[in-house]
């Protein structure tokens, strides 16, 4: 039998309002056209508009379930999300060692409604555990500022610069997303080692309904690449369809706070 089906897994948590974490990313990858597996590594409840309670799945459990899935399905891309604690972080990364593929490590830390998505002491390990794995990092611009223990960018120069220090600390490209910036355009940079790759921008639109954006964008970026798509353009098919996500999102009504975009 061919492959003929591409496959994307994430590696991310459950949001149960189903407008971020793993839900959101299932949703990107297939509407982007690709087959999506899921692992777990957390179980978040949520609605749009609070996290009112996380529980950490136990690291043996996500390393059975990473191992189910790639003992058996032929996985193209892996995207990281919310990795949550040391334990999580540490099984993923052996497992990655082995994994010969793309991975796209969206570095998950903290939800708009403010709540801790990754534990404080994970910070350092996913620096040094998960970065040199990683294809792409797809931080915004407070990740950023956090992995560099600086203050955030505030123009494309400064987040190229941040991105190519993230790139010296092990990620092969970094795409700065500059959503959390001020500015009638939001600005995303893509850095490599040598330098700035593309720069994709977009009017701000500003729906109320973002939540959510972080894991649909690298979710589409993974799809994207699991479809064959060089990084570059992966990155500009996942920046297209994420704005029309957002443009949409105002003829959807979930929820009476942050509403997902629309897939
Ligand atoms: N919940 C989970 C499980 C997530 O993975 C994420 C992703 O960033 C979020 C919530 C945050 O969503 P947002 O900050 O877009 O509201």
């Amino acid at each position: 039998m061919t492959k003929n089906t591409p496959i994307a897994l994430t590696i991310a948590g459950s949001d149960s309002g189903g407008g971020a974490g793993v839900q959101a990313d299932i949703k990107a990858i297939s509407a982007n056209g690709v087959y999506g597996a899921s692992v777990i590594t957390a179980v978040t409840a949520q609605n749009t508009t609070a996290v009112t309670a996380v529980h950490e799945v136990p690291a043996d459990v996500v390393a059975a379930q990473i191992d189910a899935v790639l003992s058996d399905l032929d996985v193209d891309v892996i995207k990281l999300g919310m990795l949550f604690s040391v334990p999580i972080i540490e099984t993923t990364a052996q497992r990655l060692a082995a994994f010969g593929g793309p991975v796209v490590v969206d570095p998950v830390m903290i939800a708009k409604s403010g709540d801790a998505l990754l534990q404080d002491t994970a910070v350092t390990a996913l620096i040094t555990q998960i970065l040199p794995h990683a294809r792409l990092l797809t931080p915004n611009l407070p990740e950023a500022a956090r992995f560099l223990d600086t203050a955030q960018a505030t123009t494309p120069d400064e987040m190229a610069a941040q991105g190519q220090r993230l790139v010296g600390m092990g990620a092969k490209a970094v795409l700065m997303k500059g959503g959390h910036a001020v500015g009638s355009m939001c600005i995303d940079v893509l850095v490599d080692a040598k330098g700035v790759v593309a720069t994709y921008s977009a009017p701000r639109v500003d729906t109320g309904n973002t939540h959510g954006t972080g894991c649909t964008y690298s979710a589409a970026i993974a799809a994207q690449l699991a479809l064959g798509l060089d990084l570059e353009t992966a990155v500009k098919a996942a920046h297209a369809y994420l704005q029309a996500a957002i443009k949409a999102a105002d003829t959807l009504q979930i929820g009476k706070g942050h509403g997902p975009v629309h897939h």
